[in-house]
């Protein structure tokens, strides 16, 4: 099988499609002439104020690079050293970001829990809240949840309501990685603060680079104590951008038109289509439930080394350490997906399938 580097990316991840036409806009409209910097502009009191808008609360916003530091250093902001933080085995910030939560937080335990796709539950929380008490167990401090997860599934409302009520009881923050928060939004047709500050998020990073962005992630804290210095330690971390309107007006374009939405659901369409394309291909069929813009499938390694051969690229390691085993492989939808692409690529699933059991 003659393997070679991917020529089609479409499917790759959802970072690998470009910058949307209203955060390009954006950042054309913000590039006349001279602003402050680190902030003090207009884009970035603009953007931050939508935010607030958006999510119909008066929270802290602060735009970061990148989403390992968005949630490494909100995490930060809300453990000692000798603090754990809770979440899946699959999340985000324990199989793919380097070990930076605990690097910033100087040494925080992150405790892992299973979950049927991709997901928490109140019961798995409790448990390991519960296992010890004693002064040699990490003491438990943040919920750390994925929406829509790793694996392209969603917390409903009173999924996040009810997880919200336990971090309550056991004096514990919620924390909320949102890097494809948009899709989720879109997929439940809820309010942003329904699966947020209403449900008991303390804090969310919001996720723009999958959404259409060139570059950045917000941290928006719904629980304005815990960003107490917050702009020190971004500073610190090296995320505090100097000129910063470039970071923040991408923001402002997709938010003030509702296009972060349209685009979320756009995605979460494609992924829809694939999966029903695939329905229709015999012996394969999702992993999980296609609730977003992810579609994830077992396949025979011949058939996805047919796909590669044909230059699909995509990738077959997330998930990998937790419920996940070998062959499965994630197809990801963007804002910028078209249907012609779906087709292009369920056509050729069809015919790899075929020709390997052929
Ligand atoms: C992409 C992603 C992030 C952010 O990753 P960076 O590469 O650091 O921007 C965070 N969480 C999840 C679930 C992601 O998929």
């Amino acid at each position: 099988m003659p393997s070679s580097e991917p020529s089609r990316y479409t499917f790759a991840s959802d970072n690998c499609a470009g910058i949307c036409p209203e955060a390009w806009e954006a950042m054309e409209k913000a590039n006349r002439g001279f602003a402050p910097g680190y902030g003090d502009d207009e884009w970035t009191q603009k953007a931050s104020d939508l935010i607030r808008e958006v999510f119909e609360t008066d929270c802290d916003v602060f735009f970061t690079f990148n989403g390992t530091a968005a949630n490494s250093l909100s995490l930060a902001s809300m453990c000692r050293s000798y603090h754990s933080v809770l979440c899946h085995e699959a999340a985000h910030i324990e199989t793919d970001e380097c070990g930076a939560p605990e690097f910033f937080t100087n040494g925080t335990k992150i405790l892992l829990l299973p979950g049927e796709n991709g997901r928490v539950f109140p019961p798995a929380i409790e448990r390991m809240v519960r296992r010890r008490s004693d002064i040699h167990y990490p003491k438990p401090r943040v919920v750390s949840v994925t929406q829509p997860t790793e694996l392209g599934t969603i917390y409903s409302p009173e999924e996040l309501q009810a997880i919200a009520a336990l971090c309550r009881d056991f004096d514990l923050r919620l924390h909320m990685d949102g890097a494809r928060f948009a899709n989720a939004v879109a997929a439940l047709g809820v309010t942003p603060k329904e699966i947020t500050w209403q449900a008991g998020v303390d804090v969310l990073c919001l996720g723009g680079a999958k959404n259409g962005l060139a570059v950045g992630e917000a941290v928006v804290f719904f629980h304005k104590d815990l960003a107490r210095e917050f702009d020190f330690r971004c500073k610190q971390a090296g995320q505090l951008a100097s000129k910063m309107r470039y970071l923040a007006a991408p923001w402002a374009g997709i938010l003030e038109n509702g296009a972060w939405l349209r685009h979320a659901a756009h995605a979460n369409a494609m992924a829809a289509e694939l999966a029903r394309r695939i329905s229709e291909i015999p012996k394969i069929e999702p992993a999980y439930p296609v609730q977003a813009n992810a579609v994830f499938l077992h396949l025979p390694p011949e058939t996805a080394a047919d796909l590669r051969a044909r230059g699909w690229g995509f990738y077959d390691f997330i998930g990998r350490g937790g419920e996940s085993g070998p062959g499965l492989c994630r197809f990801m939808c963007s804002w910028d997906t078209s249907p012609e692409d779906v087709a292009d690529l369920a056509g050729d699933m069809a015919e790899c399938v075929a020709s390997c059991r052929g």
